[in-house]
């Protein structure tokens, strides 16, 4: 039977669709149709037994030994939905030794263009907390997010997002090794303590991440609307230099 033109580029659009979705699906370590998400290395045994494709991609995640090799082995990431609608994978800046690392929650507009962390209006306040507050340079500091990719008009990371980025964060946070950890914004927070409490009860007090001393503080975009606020983040700054001058 023949198909008529119209529909045959129909279904192309379909079958490339399907692939599109197939692809991100087993970029994201889920390998079968029916189950729910699994998150198994992808291994396609030879007839020895061997895998034809080396190691996982997400196995050489977590034996990256650098940030470089970390970057590497996240490559053309797809393993979210986020790829889709990026310009750049903003994977993180600064000092691969820093004693201090931010943590903020996504790449936002010029973030997405630029492919580096905080350039637009909230980082250019972070900038100044950290030259103007801290003493420091940007240099010294390490900066990344918790979602590499920025999420469409700057919603929050849904949670299979987090899910997908987060190990390259945890990688981040263990090849830097940095004594103390800021966390930048409600949603950063909570995802790194996995709690619901609000940011006001938790910031300005002493957590933990991955043994790791955190403090919560609020993200500088909220500054940006709410400038009588900066007075309370200067009092966790503060907390943070004291730290750092016995880490
Ligand atoms: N907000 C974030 O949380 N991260 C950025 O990189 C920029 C804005």
């Amino acid at each position: 039977m023949e198909i008529p033109s119209d529909e045959r580029g129909e279904l192309r659009q379909i079958a490339a669709a399907l692939r599109r979705h197939l692809h991100t699906r087993v970029g994201a370590g889920i390998v079968a149709l029916t189950r729910p998400m699994t998150r198994k290395p992808i291994t396609l045994a030879g007839p020895a037994g061997e895998n034809l494709f080396g190691p996982s991609v997400d196995a050489s995640v977590g034996e990256s030994k650098s940030l470089d090799e970390l970057r590497a082995a996240i490559g053309d990431c797809r393993r979210c939905k986020l790829w889709s609608g990026r310009t750049h994978l903003v994977f993180g800046v600064g000092n691969p030794r820093a004693k201090v690392m931010f943590v903020g929650e996504g790449p936002g507009r010029d973030e997405d263009l630029q492919g580096v962390p905080f350039v637009g209006r909230a980082g250019q306040l972070l900038t100044d907390i950290i030259t103007k507050g801290m003493g420091l340079k940007r240099e010294d500091v390490y900066i990344a997010n918790v979602v590499k990719c920025r999420p469409p008009e700057n919603r929050n990371p849904e949670p299979d997002e987090v899910e997908s980025c987060e190990p390259f964060l945890k990688k981040q946070v263990d090849l830097v090794g940095p004594k103390i950890i800021v966390a930048l914004g409600k949603f950063a927070v909570q995802c790194l303590l996995q709690s619901k409490q609000p940011i006001t009860r938790l910031r300005g007090q002493w957590h933990e991440y991955q043994g790791i001393r955190l403090m919560p503080t609020f993200h500088p975009a909220y500054l940006l609307r709410n400038p009588g606020d900066k007075k309370l983040v200067w009092e966790d700054i503060k907390k943070v230099i004291e730290a750092l001058k016995s880490a």
